[in-house]
C-alpha cells in the first residue's frame, strides 16, 4: 500500500495540553469518590488513556475492554462486537469509559450499556476526538478532547489498517478503500 505522511489536524501540544485539562476536570469531580475504574476501548485509546490517567491525581484503577466494529480499513462491517470483556469486579464501582473516537456513536452507546449490566455504580465516557456531524445516535460525551470534521483520521492511538498508531499528533488520510 503506498502511504503519504497524514496531514496534521491537531498537533502533539494540543493534544498534550487538552489532555492536562481533562485530567484535572476528571480528578476535581471524582475527588470525593472511591476509586475510579478507567475502561480504555482496545485498541485506539491506550496511548490517550495511558497519557490521561497519568495525568489523574485521584486513587485509579485500569482495566480494559475491546470491541470490533469496522474491518482491516475505515468500512464499517455493522454491528458492534464484544471482543474481550473486563476482568476486575466494575460491581457498585466508579466506571469512566475511556474512547479514542466516537464516529456515529453506536460503540460507545453498546459499551454503556454492556457495562451499566454490570451494575456499577455510574457509568460516564471521555473521548479524544469525536465527529458530531456524523453522529447516529444520541450519546453523552462527558469529557470530550475536541470536536473533528468528518474525515479519518490517524495518530495518538487511531490506525488506518493497523498503521500510524504511533504518530504523537493527530492527521487526517485519504483512506484507499
Ligand atoms: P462508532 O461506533 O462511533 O461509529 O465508531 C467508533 C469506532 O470507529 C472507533 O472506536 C474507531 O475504531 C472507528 N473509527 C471511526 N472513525 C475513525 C477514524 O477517523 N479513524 C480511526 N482510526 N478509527 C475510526
Amino acid at each position: 500500500m503506498e502511504q503519504t505522511d497524514p496531514t496534521v489536524l491537531i498537533s502533539e501540544a494540543d493534544i498534550q495540553a487538552r489532555v492536562v485539562e481533562l485530567a484535572e476536570q476528571i480528578s476535581q469531580d471524582y475527588a470525593d469518590r472511591e476509586q475510579l475504574v478507567l475502561v480504555g476501548v482496545l485498541k485506539g485509546s491506550f496511548i490517550f488513556l495511558a497519557d490521561l490517567s497519568r495525568r489523574m491525581t485521584i486513587p485509579r484503577v485500569i482495566e480494559f475492554i475491546a470491541v470490533s466494529s469496522y474491518g482491516s480499513g475505515s468500512q464499517s462491517s455493522g454491528a458492534v462486537r464484544l471482543v474481550m470483556d473486563v476482568r476486575g469486579n466494575i460491581e457498585n464501582r466508579h466506571v469512566l469509559i475511556v474512547e479514542d473516537i466516537v464516529d456515529t456513536g453506536h460503540t460507545l452507546n453498546y459499551l454503556i450499556g454492556m457495562l451499566e449490566s454490570h451494575k456499577p455504580a455510574s457509568v460516564k465516557t471521555c473521548a479524544l476526538v469525536r465527529k458530531a456531524e456524523r453522529a447516529e445516535v444520541d450519546v453523552d460525551v462527558d469529557y470530550l478532547g475536541f470536536d473533528i470534521p468528518d474525515k479519518w483520521v490517524v495518530g495518538y492511538g487511531l490506525d488506518y489498517a493497523e498503521q500510524n498508531r504511533t504518530l504523537p499528533y493527530i492527521g487526517t488520510i485519504t483512506p484507499t478503500d
